[in-house]
This record gives C-alpha cells, sequence and structure tokens, in this order.
C-alpha cells in the first residue's frame, strides 16, 4: 500500500460522499492513509485529512520524532503539540477554511474522549464515522496489500505445517499454544494476534480461550492462529486429530470440508457477500449440521483481523477484485467436539485466490 495513494483515493471518495475531512486517531485508518503506526496514547494524535487535499497529522511533541520517521506522504503537513498546548484548537485550526457546519467522518476507533473534546471545538459542524469513506476503500486491497496478505497467509501455513511437532496427547493447550505463539514470530510475523487451541468439548467454543486442559487420545483439536506480518493479518484454523477419533467427528468435517470448498468456488465478481454464506450454509444444513453452525462464514482481513466486507446473510454487498475475507466455516456439537476450516481468499479478475495452501484434510495425529 502507498500511503500517497491512499490519500488521493480518499481525497476522491470524500468528495462524493460529501464529506469536508476525515479525523482519524491511532488504527489501522491512520496506517492505512499515512503509513504511520501511531501508539494510542492519553495525549491526542489526530490525522485532519481534507477533502480538498490539505492534510495536517497532529501528533504530542514527543511523538513528533517517531512520526516523522515514519516516512509520512510529503502532502501531510506535521503538527505539534506541547505538554500544556490544546489539542483540540490544533485540529480545529488545521480545518482553517473549512466550511464549519460541513461534514466531517471521525474514525471509528477514535476515542469518546478526543472526540468530545474536537466536538466542542468544533461545534457547528456535522458528523459522521469516518468509515462511510475508509471502509470502502480498505475493503479494495491494491497489489502490494495483497502481496501482504499473500505473504502474511504464506507464513501461518509454515506454522500450521509445524503444528503436529507440538500437538500430542498429555500436552494442555497451554503448553502447545505457547510453541505455535513461538512459531508465529519465528516464521516472520511481528506481532502474535491471537492462539486458539480448543481441544475436545472445548472445540465447541468458537473462540476458546486456550487453557489448561491436557489433550486426549480421541480429541479433535480446532487450532486457528493468526498474527500480523508487514501490518496486514494472517488467519487460518485446521484441525487434528489425536488417534483414534469417533466417526462423528470425520462425518462432520466431511461435511465441512465440502462446505467450506463451495463457499470458496463461490467467491467471485459480482457474487454477493450473502452468496458465499448460502454456499457454505446450505450444504451444512442438508447434512443436518445447520443448528451447530453458529455465526457468519467469514470476515473480512487486512491491516484489521476483522473488517468488512462481512460474509453474513443480509449483506448484500457485491464483491469486486481485490475484496480479502475468511472463509470459515464450522460446526459445534455442544459438550462434544467442534471443528472448522478456515482461509483466507481475495477475489481475482475470474475467481478468488486462496491465500492458504495447505490441505485441508484434518491432519490425524
Ligand atoms: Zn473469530
Ligand atoms: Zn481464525
Ligand atoms: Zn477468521
Amino acid at each position: 500500500m502507498v500511503a500517497a495513494t491512499a490519500l488521493a483515493r480518499a481525497e476522491n471518495a470524500m468528495n462524493a460522499a460529501g464529506v469536508a475531512a476525515l479525523l482519524v486517531g491511532p488504527g489501522a485508518d491512520l496506517r492505512y492513509l499515512t503509513g504511520y503506526h501511531a501508539l494510542p496514547l492519553e495525549r491526542m494524535t489526530l490525522l485532519v485529512a481534507r477533502a480538498d487535499g490539505r492534510h495536517t497529522l497532529v501528533v504530542p511533541t514527543l511523538e513528533r520524532p517517531r512520526a516523522s520517521e515514519a516516512g509520512l506522504p510529503s502532502e501531510v503537513e506535521l503538527v505539534d503539540t506541547g505538554e500544556t498546548d490544546d489539542p483540540f484548537a490544533a485540529a480545529a485550526a488545521a480545518l482553517d477554511g473549512v466550511d464549519p457546519t460541513a461534514t466531517l467522518g471521525a474514525g471509528d476507533r477514535l476515542w469518546s474522549v478526543f472526540l468530545i473534546g474536537l466536538q466542542d471545538a468544533l461545534p457547528r459542524a456535522a458528523w459522521t464515522r469516518a468509515s462511510i469513506v475508509t471502509g470502502q476503500l480498505r475493503m479494495r486491497k491494491d497489489a502490494q496489500e495483497v502481496d501482504a496478505l499473500r505473504r502474511a497467509g504464506q507464513a501461518i501455513d509454515r506454522v500450521h505445517a509445524r503444528v503436529p511437532d507440538m500437538l500430542r496427547a498429555g500436552r494442555t493447550e497451554a503448553e502447545v499454544g505457547r510453541d505455535i505463539a513461538d512459531a508465529i514470530l519465528d516464521e516472520g510475523h511481528e506481532r502474535v494476534n491471537f492462539v486458539i487451541v480448543a481441544s475436545g468439548p472445548n472445540g465447541a467454543s468458537p473462540h476458546h480461550e486456550t487453557g489448561d486442559r491436557t489433550i486426549q487420545p480421541g480429541d479433535a483439536v480446532v487450532v486457528d492462529i493468526g498474527g500480523n506480518l508487514d501490518g496486514y493479518g494472517s488467519d487460518c484454523t485446521r484441525n487434528y486429530l489425536v488417534g483414534e477419533v469417533d466417526t462423528a467427528v470425520t462425518q462432520a468435517h466431511d461435511a465441512l470440508e465440502a462446505a467450506q470448498r463451495a463457499a470458496c468456488d463461490a467467491a467471485r465478481p459480482g457474487a454477493t457477500a450473502q452468496s458465499v454464506d448460502a454456499a457454505a450454509r446450505d450444504l451444512l444444513v442438508a447434512a443436518g449440521y445447520g443448528e451447530y453452525f453458529v455465526h457468519r462464514t467469514g470476515h473480512g482481513i487486512g491491516l484489521e483481523e476483522h473488517e468488512e466486507p462481512y460474509i453474513v446473510a443480509g449483506n448484500d454487498l457485491v464483491l469486486d477484485p481485490g475484496m480479502a475475507f475468511s472463509v470459515e466455516p464450522g460446526v459445534y456439537l455442544p459438550g462434544r467436539f467442534g471443528l472448522r476450516i478456515e482461509d483466507i481468499v481475495v477475489v481475482t479478475d475470474d475467481g478468488c485466490e486462496r491465500l492458504n495452501t495447505l490441505e485441508r484434510d484434518a491432519v490425524r495425529l
């Protein structure tokens, strides 16, 4: 992602949406627009990105060195506020010449303490969510962003390939999880985002917190892991079978593989987000698992782990090339076991590319 291009895209999108400026704090929108990975501090860091192309980054004085080293796009003016300065006045000054009643887009993750201060400093402005502008842009990845997601996908695939060395009966979920977290970093991620190791009946909770249960022979173990590589996320789930498992597990896994494949096949330009969800869900319903598939089929991924587009019934968004999201149907039988298969895909001109290319069969240990 080239931040200068992102700002130009944002200017066009602001003009189309009737938004005079975006006011964005630390987080994915700021990183997308400027490349700056700001710290979320009690002192305000705020990008004022204007539809007319005048952009200011207001930072606390002590953060100025980090912001300067971030390689900000040349059209962004850096303004710093000292310990006794009013940062809200600095933000208002960055809107000099903008109609005071114009609509401003506040960052979706901007803390209320900053938004309330800005609203006091800009009392006549109308407010909307910055994501009405940035969500549309961030949803469609450019070639560099797809490349970052692809490298993240390959890195997490390498971690899954090492899981059989770590996971065995007699170890606890937490022990396995610590080894996996180390491997996520070893394989090139700069950050571990999550490690879910859900064994036996714990697998029936989709976001089970990896705990001190000892893995047993006969367990199905859901391993859902992800990290960040060059700012972009990986997220991949595979299922590991320890010794001989109940045939109910292998039957459910067969149905899940078919459902996951059908949803990936349905992901192409012109299809809707909800049709991808339906492709997986219809097969699981037909196989008798409908009531055990308790979540949407997927979520967008990029600078955030979960972002638009959401692959869910009711979302009639039409898929475009460059949209990246998870395809992760699951089957959860309370008290017994759970299974989930998850790959990240990116929509191409004529279908989709899977960014995780490991076998989807359950891995027998
Ligand atoms: Zn999740
Ligand atoms: Zn996941
Ligand atoms: Zn996911």
